[in-house]
């Protein structure tokens, strides 16, 4: 199939009747936009519920045979508002008993749960006069509950490609018997990148209350650039060092085939968002760097030991340590007789004092320090490879605002530096960073 958008508006792109219909809008602008997917009704402001939340209340409450027809009305009267604000022709209140009537008799949690999307799938397929297709149909889990893709791409292949223009509830599919099966939290995302997968659409887009990805966090910069192009693998980077807006696992379905995706702001809809491609493909902006993202609260645990580098498997010896207590390490930047191990401080909580004995008894070092209290901070950018004077930029920016470094790693991929420094410093830091950039 040629030529398809696929687009996931989330939940705050649904919230209530105002924001379906400026969904309604952008979808009417470009014909291509053939296969919806939607999330639940999301906050319609800070005090407000999400129904996917409301729907996992009722699930406990029956489970724990209280009552929850107070919390169930509440759902109920998010959709019936829906259906009379929108003035569509549709029966919700037979789905709404039908759905309170099984969470009563035991219904599971992934079935409770999805039928937030279920219900706004429907309310929407009727108010674009779009087809309606229960994922349960095209999305498959295998028996051990992991995403079957191989008969998911068949599926949605064959059923959407007789199909003009649909929506597709997000965030669930079905098990081999049928048994309705949620992805993790935010998974309409997920969703939404299987069928742009499935449907060999040309863009994926991504509908949200944000205007793509920026470059440092908000709370940290004032009013920070928003990133108009990142490739995976520098998205990556980022996200792992915290900055989120898309579920990680929505990224690999459509990254495998080389479909771009768009993330874009449902309430700004002229912004251009953030555009997310192939590595490969050219730079196009001219910023050395993408985006900064950090995180705080690692410790760094450094171990020497003289001679160190002729030692056969003293590394591994070391590592073996925080496998055996089911730690796991961020870094390791070593010197001649040193190594050092970057590690999360909250795994740590409880196991310090016991790793710190058995490396003391199993690999004798010469001595063995630990420094509480680091952050890490990632500038990444593809652009940085090619361009001499990126790290002299960002180090001369550090030391301008007296910061002190104390680990330094870049990836040899070069689309990235991570610098450690006191957690007191990181916010005083990626400040100083961003400026000099900017
Ligand atoms: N409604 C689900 C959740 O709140 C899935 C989603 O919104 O993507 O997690």
């Amino acid at each position: 199939m040629k030529n398809i958008i696929v687009a996931k508006f989330g939940g705050s792109s649904l919230a209530d009747s105002c924001q379906f219909k400026k969904v309604k809008l952008i979808i009417e602008k470009d014909e291509r936009r053939r296969f919806i997917v939607p999330s639940a009704p999301g906050k319609r402001n800070k005090e407000d519920q999400k129904i996917t939340d409301l729907l996992y209340l009722c699930h406990t409450h029956a489970e724990q045979n209280i009552s929850f027809d107070y919390v169930f009305e509440i759902i109920g009267n998010r959709y019936r508002d829906l259906v009379k604000e929108l003035n569509i022709d549709l029966n919700i209140q037979t789905y709404l008993d039908e759905i309170k009537n099984k969470i009563k008799k035991g219904a599971s949690a992934d079935y409770t749960a999805s039928r937030g999307e279920y219900l706004n799938g429907l309310i929407l397929a009727k108010y674009l006069e779009y087809e309606f297709i229960d994922p349960v149909e095209i999305i498959f889990f295998k028996p051990n509950g992991i995403f079957d893709e191989e008969r998911t791409n068949k599926e949605i292949y064959i059923r959407l490609s007789k199909v003009e223009r649909a929506v597709i509830p997000g965030f669930y599919g079905a098990m081999p018997n049928g048994e309705v099966k949620t992805f993790s939290r935010g998974g309409s995302d997920v969703t939404g990148a299987i069928v742009a997968r499935g449907v060999e659409a040309s863009l994926y887009e991504n509908w949200t209350d944000v205007s793509g990805f920026l470059m440092a966090d908000p709370k940290i910069v004032e009013n920070p650039k928003n990133i108009k192009e990142i490739s995976y693998r520098e998205l990556r980077e980022l996200s792992y060092m915290g900055a989120t807006v898309l579920h990680e696992d929505a990224i690999f379905p459509v990254r495998k085939v080389g479909i771009p995706i768009n993330i874009k702001n449902t309430n700004r809809p002229e912004d251009e968002g953030t555009l997310i491609i192939d590595d490969l493909d050219p730079v196009s902006y001219s910023g050395t760097i993408t985006g900064i993202a950090g995180k705080k609260d690692f410790a760094v645990i450094t171990v020497e030991k003289s001679m160190m580098n002729v030692e056969q498997g003293y590394c591994r010896k070391v590592l073996s340590i925080l496998e055996d207590n089911n730690v796991s390490f961020e870094h390791m930047p070593s010197g001649v007789d040193t190594v050092s191990l970057v590690i999360a401080q909250n795994q740590l909580n409880g196991k310090l004092n016991r790793i710190l004995k058995e490396i003391e008894l199993k690999c004798c070092p010469d001595s063995l320090e630990v420094h509480p209290h680091m952050g890490l901070i990632a500038v990444v950018g593809r652009g940085m490879s090619r361009t001499i004077g990126t790290s002299a930029k960002i180090f001369m920016a550090l030391a301008k605002e007296n910061i002190n470094v104390r680990m330094i790693s870049q990836g040899s991929s070069e689309i990235n530096i991570i610098i450690g420094m006191e957690d007191s410093d990181f916010e005083r830091a990626i400040r100083a960073i961003y400026n000099s950039f900017n």
